[in-house]
């Protein structure tokens, strides 16, 4: 697709939508004007841009994710270490769903995307019911490399302390091993909404910690703060742990090191080992906390 379809593909979207936005200076309502801008009644003005995402930050913010990193991620989920996690997140949507009537989801701290295209993807497999996609993350590369592999959504760079939207506009809001914001979560959900957030478990690339922490206290691992945390501002419908491993070839050492920020701490010394443990296979430990208002 050319750029530039693929622009006036996004402001048509996003047009068809203005009335979920709101300005991120003003909190004033959007519109799109001439298939190019949001904005707000303020006169505050975002350009869609040529890839097609809007930058709706109020000002720049500068974060330690790069491309190589994102890269490395889309490599990771490209080859399926989250299929597990993503088929018991679609289902649980699916079930969810009690009218025909087309839902939101918001993916708060998307990253590069991947992980919310296949959750989509995995949805309208299996109903006839197509979820409007969101996804926003502060990272302009995470965004930009988003926009410019996935047409499936809504692509934004935003703040989560500070999100472009109106209130109670989502039905499901996905955090994915990424940190939250409860009190914007809570202003976004619809009444009977559910905030799906994914955190690492003790057995996360239980390999990889093996050495980078061999030890020292880190190897010790706790979730009890996350879970506080969540419970005090939602109520938990549902919790799930899933384990399992996941096959390891060669090709797929290096982007695994590359997009955990477990590996970013260490010493050369100890990523070289690593390199050298010929792993055949890498444990994946999540709990997903499901949540109402
Ligand atoms: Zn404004």
């Amino acid at each position: 697709m050319s750029k530039q379809s693929k622009k006036m593909l996004s402001a048509d979207v996003i047009a068809q939508n203005q009335e979920m936005f709101r300005c991120p200076i003003c909190d004033g309502q959007m519109r799109m004007v001439n298939s190019q801008s949001l904005i707000c009644i303020n006169q505050h003005c975002f350009d869609v841009s040529k890839q097609g995402y809007v930058n709706l930050l109020s000002r720049a913010i500068k974060t330690k994710y790069d491309k190589r990193m994102f890269e490395s991620r889309r490599a990771i989920c490209r080859s399926g270490f989250f299929e597990p996690l993503h088929a018991i997140i679609s289902d649980k949507i699916i079930n969810q769903l009690r009218t025909k009537e087309r839902f939101k989801v918001l993916d708060a701290g998307c990253g590069e995307g991947s992980q919310l295209t296949n959750i989509q993807e995995k949805i309208i497999q299996n109903t006839t019911n197509t979820p409007l996609a969101v996804g926003i993350d502060i990272s302009k590369e995470g965004i930009n490399n988003a926009a410019a592999e996935y047409s499936n959504a809504i692509w934004c760079i935003a703040d989560i302390a500070n999100c472009p939207f109106a209130s109670h506009q989502f039905n499901f809001i996905l955090n994915i091993l990424s940190p939250a914001n409860y009190s914007e979560f809570q202003r976004m959900i619809a009444a009977d909404g559910r905030v799906i957030k994914v955190v690492p478990e003790r057995d996360y690339l239980k390999e990889f910690r093996d050495v980078f922490y061999e030890g020292s206290q880190n190897q010790v691992y706790s979730n009890d703060n996350t879970l506080d945390h969540f419970k005090e501002n939602f109520e938990i419908t549902d919790v799930e742990r899933i384990r399992y491993q996941v096959a390891l070839d060669d090709t797929l050492i290096k982007p695994l090191l590359r997009m955990t920020p477990l590996s970013w701490g260490t010493t050369e010394e100890r990523l070289q080992k690593v390199r050298q443990m010929n792993l055949q296979q890498i444990t994946m430990d999540f709990t997903i906390l499901f949540g109402k208002k």
